[in-house]
């Protein structure tokens, strides 16, 4: 579904030298597989992310979506990013937006559908995380476990091929995780193709079908989950996981 040819990204720094954030990464995301990274900060992970649904633009090397290499200037990045949505640490809600408008506001400018349909379908979504009762209130007035779901579930409106989340929980208090965590874990069995930077170990090894580990620009390591935990290869594998398990 996502090949990932030899992808490179590097920023222009200041003072004329340039730093070599992704160095040449290679792989390939099948239709329904849950691919969690993970390594240590500054690694490249969110980079990462951001360059599958062109929110930064490689370098060089493809992403061959479907069939496309995405990377061509020809094609529409909007058009990608329809089709792979993201879901970040922060929630990104707009505040001045109720709930429902909130998840309606991207699919009717868009055109994908009607404003009816786009309640609908909200409606139906809501009703799967919970927070139906929610639909006419701010975001202010919700709590980060429930934000976050509603970042999903805005997403999800837009029928997305591809899930991309990157430290979903990180900015929650511990007692809101399992929340996300249940709707995430809920969209990997309805067979989604997800992709998520996480520090949850434990919805890594339930969840993933491959676990990655990247470092300096690198994927160093790449297994089952099982084989991943157990079994590291690499001593940087070893000692990033003797600190986070
Ligand atoms: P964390 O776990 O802290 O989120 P990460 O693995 O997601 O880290 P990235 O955010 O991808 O790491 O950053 C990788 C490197 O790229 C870092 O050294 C960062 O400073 C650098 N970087 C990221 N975005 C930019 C940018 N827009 N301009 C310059 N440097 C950047
Ligand atoms: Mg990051």
């Amino acid at each position: 579904m996502i090949t990932v040819k030899n992808l490179c990204k590097e920023f222009k720094n200041t003072d004329g030298t340039t730093t070599k954030v992704l160095k040449g990464i290679n792989y390939e995301i099948s239709q329904g597989e849950k691919i969690v990274i993970v390594g240590p900060s500054g690694s490249g992970k969110s980079t990462f992310l951001r360059c599958l649904n062109l929110m930064e633009r490689p370098s060089s090397g493809q992403i061959i979506f479907d069939g496309v290499d995405i990377t061509e200037r020809k094609v529409d990045i909007n058009k990608v990013r329809e089709r792979m949505g993201m879901v970040f640490q922060n929630f990104n809600l707009f505040n001045n937006l109720t709930i429902m408008q909130n998840i309606t506001l991207a699919p009717v400018k868009l055109g994908i559908m009607s404003e009816a349909e786009a309640k609908e379908k909200a409606k139906k979504l809501l009703e799967r995380v919970n927070l139906l009762d929610k639909a006419d209130v701010y975001p202010i007035s919700l709590s980060g476990g429930q934000k976050q779901r509603i970042a999903i579930v805005r997403s999800l409106c837009m029928n997305p091929e591809v899930m991309l989340f990157d430290e979903p929980t990180s900015a929650l208090d511990p007692e809101m995780v399992g929340e996300v965590l249940d709707v995430m874990k809920q969209l990997a069995d309805d067979g989604m193709t997800m992709v998520v930077v996480t520090h949850e170990m434990g919805f890594a090894r339930e969840v993933a079908t491959k676990v990655l580990f990247m470092d300096e620009g690198n994927i160093l390591e790449e297994n089952t989950p099982k084989e991943f935990f157990e079994n590291p290869q690499s001593k940087r594998l070893q000692d990033f996981l003797s600190k986070v398990l």
